[in-house]
């Protein structure tokens, strides 16, 4: 047989472990016929809210609309902004201007690439007076006033947000905090899980997500009982006292019962992928101490990455495709998360942004890659990646 080369996420060695229970479950399915909102979308809510630990879980289609309907529970519209990250996935940003509302960007932390409360406290005073010349602040502004409403911070690559910092900020301003934890299931902070770290937390089970089915999902968490019962009638078209009783504009965004048994089966052993996930990114700490000519990712003390990404940083753009190339060249996958910070991104043009408004993000744009991981990653695939970029 063929060796198999080096998967960036292998999602096959992880099938050959639960196959079995996978179609079982699949099975179950089809015999109860009960494909839309069955007992084991239920089943999965339950199981995951005990896992985060005291919140409501809400399930919904993806983690894009986990974020949409936290806005829209939170009455989110036109003339209201909401302040987030440039680094990181375009659906962060895409549902607060999909809203009619307005994203303001404020840059990272250069140590664990999330967003930097310091520049968040800078950023609401620059709109407080305005003044542009304090910190870059969308166009809009200039002609009216927004209303800003909250913050949306990105649990990037599975490392927590600074939230202690960030919830002081929200509390002192009177704003609501979404945790943008699509990446971040089963990452800790502070003793606390990811997705329970804000008002409300989202997350995503995209296939290559920590905690991912075979297809699309989301869920959100939230100890606020009232926003979560407005957020279950919103994904139901904002339904009422019954399913032709719409008390409100919503979206249809359930979960399908075949995602909730597939994910049912994944979460059984979820536990110890989170472990493996450690293991695997240890090892990577250890065989890459020494090379020098690459920054290797940095976790706070009192903080738990759950390892969506591991991601280094090369000197610059030539030498990470020099290492890219490297790496190909031995059948190696690797990846840029994210090429393009998002103020730059065609789609957001109109906010008025330029290159130069979010330095680190830029930067980090440009020399950022990340190493193949996943839970079962090989002593010899991480020594082989190791050779290759030493
Ligand atoms: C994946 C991801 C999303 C969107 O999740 P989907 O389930 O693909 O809609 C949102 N934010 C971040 C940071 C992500 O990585």
């Amino acid at each position: 047989m063929k060796e198999k080369n080096v998967q960036f996420i292998d999602l096959q060695i992880q099938q050959e472990r639960i196959r079995g229970a996978i179609e079982k479950s699949i099975s179950r399915v089809l015999d109860n016929g009960k494909y839309i909102m069955g007992p084991e979308v239920q089943q999965l809510e339950e199981k995951l809210a005990q896992f985060i630990g005291n919140t409501q879980a809400i399930s919904c289609a993806s983690g894009t609309d986990a974020l949409l309907l936290s806005l829209m529970g939170y009455g989110v519209g036109p003339g209201d902004a909401v302040i987030t990250t440039p680094f990181t996935f375009i659906a962060t940003a895409e549902v607060i201007s999909l809203l009619g509302a307005t994203p303001v960007f404020v840059d990272i932390d250069p140590q664990t690439f999330n967003i930097d409360p310091e520049k968040i406290d800078t950023v609401i005073s620059a709109i407080k007076k305005p003044d542009f010349d304090l910190h870059p602040i969308p166009q809009k502004y200039e002609k009216a006033p927004l209303k800003l409403k909250g913050i949306i911070a990105v649990d990037l690559f599975g490392l927590p947000a600074d939230y202690d910092a960030i919830n002081n900020i929200a509390k002192r301003e009177g704003l609501f905090v979404i945790e943008d934890a699509a990446q971040s299931f089963g990452g800790e902070y502070k003793g606390k899980k990811a997705c329970n770290l804000a008002n409300i937390g989202c997350t995503s089970f995209f296939p290559a997500k920590p905690l991912g089915g075979y297809g699309d999902g989301g869920m959100c968490f939230t100890q606020n009982e009232a926003l979560a019962e407005i957020i279950r009638s919103l994904r139901v078209h904002g339904k009422g006292g019954h399913k032709y009783d719409n008390v409100r504009i919503g979206v249809n965004g359930r979960l399908d019962t075949l995602q909730a048994s597939i994910l049912l089966s994944k979460y059984e052993i979820f536990p110890e992928e989170i472990e493996l996930r450690q293991q695997v990114a240890m090892r990577y700490n250890e065989l890459l101490v020494d090379c020098d000519s690459i920054k290797l990712p940095e976790i706070p003390d009192g903080y738990k990455s759950v390892w969506a990404q591991y991601s280094v940083l090369a000197k610059n753009k030539n030498h990470r495709q020099t290492l890219q190339d490297k790496l190909k060249g031995s059948g190696i996958p690797s990846a840029i998360y994210y090429p393009n910070p998002l103020h730059l991104q065609t789609a957001f043009a109109s906010l008025g942004y330029a290159e130069g408004s979010f330095p680190v993000s830029e930067d980090y744009s440009s020399r950022i890659f990340s190493l193949p991981m996943h839970p079962y990653l090989s002593e010899n695939d991480q020594e082989l990646i190791a050779d290759n970029l030493k």
